[in-house]
């Protein structure tokens, strides 16, 4: 029997004992070392040759990402490892660590109960550091820190034992006052890492070594011996006394919470049922002894089997040829293979018990965030675990078109296979002209995309990419009068800005409407938003980050027509009067309203149109205005290069936020408009004659300077075929 063959049985007796198992994630600012420390990881656990693992790398199995060197899809893989004298199950989760991206993070977050967060010791906690703690807090995901790179500050920065003490105490301080700043505030002191209880390890992913303050003690070895080892060129010795995979597994498994322990405190964050039902109390318990519920966190089309959805079996067993119940499709299936992940290896397994991550095939139409249970529970019983929550919106669309009209079919088919491969993509197919959009996070987003649809076997072409505006207003309109094509009914409305702070919460999902069973209890944190309390007691709705709300008080029949005003306010919001792109911070209320007697007359063809077109006309009276996306630049770049990097952003209408200097590294923080990066990095690449690196994160929506608005507008008008 091969190691790989042996581990998968073993593997699969290993997957009842839940005590013994971990669901971890690593998560990491991009570059600071994930992919390196998951290869180590598995190269440690018998699954991959040693000499391989750092060159191998074995978790970026697709070959794109190889070219590319940053990690891109989720993939999983399980492992055994060995701690006081028992064997544990590590499931690990490899997840994405550039922002473009940050849908497969927030997705893979749901499936684990633990994550791993990298930071590089040169450069120390970065703003995606913070995004993906974030993300896993808000799933009760509980961190640990391995400080990587640890060779780099003796080797290049030379520093002394108690300069690299400092560093070190200076990351966890930032950490900490992150993980108060996010964590539930049950776990806001018990999940703050400890350097002496040995939460934080440090070392070198690459050079396969890593320690803690407890194995200092345990080994006798000094920060001394430690900068010693560095220096003489002899990590080797250092990683044969302290091994990477045994330091950070031991970590893991004695921080971490098992399977058990944690769903009964993450179940009632991310499932909306009653816990005290039977199921409930499955769920909470991670019972095997009960029927199966899971939760799909991603699909991948594989080239053989067709649609692979991976997810997290949280309560029951599953079993090959089970029937199943998928909620959100509302329809049955039956589970044909069932499987465990071993890097690019789907192995078959027979059965997958409550607490581990597995995957299935023949439930065709499942997707990221598809609840599936057993068939024998009733659908009236069960309630679906809570969407998954993403934070960045798509700001750049491309528009795709097949080469040979005889590949439109096999291109509508490979365009849907790509939207449910990766759900932070948007798709809009249009059969009439041909001409399908695809939207993303980004340029590199886009450009993977397109890749994919190639490897799919239709050949594209691809536009220019196109950015993503939106529309808002400045100031107050007056009341604006729309009337029904019939004239019989009568809508009053005004628009104006929503209040910032209001608007500021939504934007960055610190307020989820969808977080709120009643608009009372919506009501209520508006209203601790700062919203005006009568404004907020009216809300309707919130749609895109704008909201309706009715002012009017005792109209007859408007039960009946506000299914319909909202329509009407949906189609304003997502086409504004300006250039038809979406509409965003808006307060729009309905002041007074005049309906006809008989249902006939105010049906949707009278309503709709009405309530629209009002609503457009108020927007024009209130200082219309464009918002354009933007995005944070985060460039590392020698000092010798640093003017070339600045000048690459300063001409794209780029601001600099802040400056500082890390030996002989400049870390520039920067601003810039979506509208100017196209390009920007084979500029950059020249500019600093490939010395530069850089990460880019969405920062909102911004309005667009004065004296370029009209030409924003004409243009989108232009290219929409919108007259006048
Ligand atoms: P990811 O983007 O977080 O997955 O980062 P990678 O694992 O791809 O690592 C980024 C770069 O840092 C690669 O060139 C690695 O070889 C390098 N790297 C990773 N770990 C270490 C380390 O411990 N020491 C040094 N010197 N380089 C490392």
């Amino acid at each position: 029997m091969s190691i790989r063959k042996k581990a998968v049985k073993e593997i699969e007796q290993m997957m009842f004992n839940q005590e013994k198992i971990r669901n971890i994630g690593i998560v990491a600012h991009i570059d600071h070392g994930k992919t390196t420390l998951s290869d180590s990881l598995l190269a440690g656990a018998g699954l991959i040759s040693p000499e391989l693992a750092g060159k191998q790398l074995y978790l970026d199995f697709d070959e794109l990402e190889q070219q590319r060197g940053i990690t891109i899809n989720a993939a999983n893989v399980s492992m055994v490892h060995e701690y006081g004298g028992e064997e544990y199950l590590i499931n690990l989760i490899d997840t994405p660590g550039h922002v473009d991206f940050g849908g497969d993070v927030t997705r893979a977050m749901r499936a684990v109960d633990g994550v791993v967060v990298v930071v590089c010791a040169v450069e120390g906690i970065m703003p995606q550091t913070e995004t993906v703690l974030r993300q896993a807090l808000k799933e009760k995901v509980k961190p640990v820190l391995f400080i990587n790179k640890v060779d780099r500050l003796i080797n290049e920065l030379k520093l002394t034992p108690e300069a690299m003490q400092q560093r070190f105490m200076n990351i966890i301080l930032e950490f900490n006052n992150l993980i108060k700043k996010y964590a539930p505030p049950e776990f806001k002191s018990s999940w703050l890492v400890n350097v002496n209880e040995g939460s934080v390890a440090f070392g070198s992913a690459y050079n396969k070594w890593a320690i803690n303050v407890p194995t200092m003690k345990e080994k006798g070895i000094t920060f001394k011996d430690i900068i010693d080892y560095n220096l003489s060129g002899n990590q080797k010795e250092l990683s044969s006394r302290v091994k990477l995979h045994e330091v950070l597994l031991d970590m893991v498994i004695k921080h971490l919470p098992n399977p058990k322990e944690a769903q009964k405190y993450r179940i009632p964050k991310i499932w909306k049922g009653d816990i005290e039902s039977e199921i409930g109390k499955a769920l909470i318990n991670a019972s095997a002894n009960s029927k199966l519920v899971m939760m799909v966190t991603k699909i991948i089309i594989d080239p053989n089997a067709g649609e692979v959805a991976t997810g997290r079996v949280f309560s029951g067993i599953l079993e090959r040829g089970m029937e199943v119940y998928l909620y959100g499709k509302k329809k049955k299936a039956k589970i044909q293979q069932v499987s465990i992940y071993m890097g690019p290896d789907r192995v078959n397994a027979e059965k997958i018990p409550a607490g581990n991550i597995a995957a299935i095939t023949g439930v065709k139409d499942a997707f990221a965030g598809e609840t599936i249970f057993s068939a024998d529970i009733s659908q009236d019983e069960m309630q679906p675990f809570e969407e998954m929550k993403h934070y960045s919106e798509p700001v750049v669309t491309v528009a795709v078109e097949a080469k040979s009209m005889k590949d439109l079919p096999k291109l509508i088919e490979v365009l849907r296979q790509v939207a449910k491969e990766d759900p932070s993509v948007r798709v809009e197919i249009n059969e009439e002209t041909g001409e399908h959009l695809i939207s993303g996070m980004g340029e590199l987003h886009l450009e993977i995309i397109a890749h994919r649809i190639k490897e799919k076997g239709v050949e594209v072409e691809v536009s220019n990419p196109i950015v993503v505006y939106r529309e808002t207003v400045e100031s107050n309109s007056p009341v604006v009068e729309g009337k029904s094509p019939n004239r019989h009914n009568r809508f009053y409305f005004t628009v104006e800005p929503l209040d910032k702070s209001v608007y500021d919460a939504l934007a960055n999902g610190e307020l989820d409407p969808r977080d709120y069973k009643s608009n009372k209890d919506l009501a209520k944190s508006l209203i601790e938003k700062g919203m005006n309390k009568e404004e907020a007691r009216g809300i309707v709705e919130i749609y895109l980050n704008n909201a309706l709300i009715n002012m009017t008080k005792g109209v007859q029949h408007l039960d009946e027509v506000m299914p319909l005003i909202q329509e009407g306010f949906h189609e304003a919001m997502e086409g504004g009067p300006l250039a038809r792109e979406k509409v965003a911070g808006v307060k729009v209320k309905l002041v007074d309203i005049k309906l006809h007697e008989d249902a006939v007359h105010r049906g949707p063809a009278q309503v709709i149109p009405a309530v629209r077109d009002a609503i457009r006309e108020a927007m024009l009276n209130a200082k219309p205005a464009m918002l354009e996306p933007k995005q944070k630049i985060f460039i590392h770049v020698p000092q010798d290069y640093m003017s070339g990097a600045i000048k690459e952003v300063q001409s794209r209408r780029g601001q600099i936020l802040n400056m500082k200097q890390e030996g002989e590294l400049v870390i520039i923080e920067s601003k810039a408009p979506v509208a100017e990066l196209f390009g920007f990095s084979s500029a950059m690449r020249s500019s600093t004659e490939g010395r530069a690196i850089w990460a880019t994160e969405h920062a909102g929506f911004e309005k667009v300077p004065y004296e370029l608005q009209e030409k924003v507008i004409n243009d989108i008008r232009k290219r929409k075929g919108i007259g006048g």
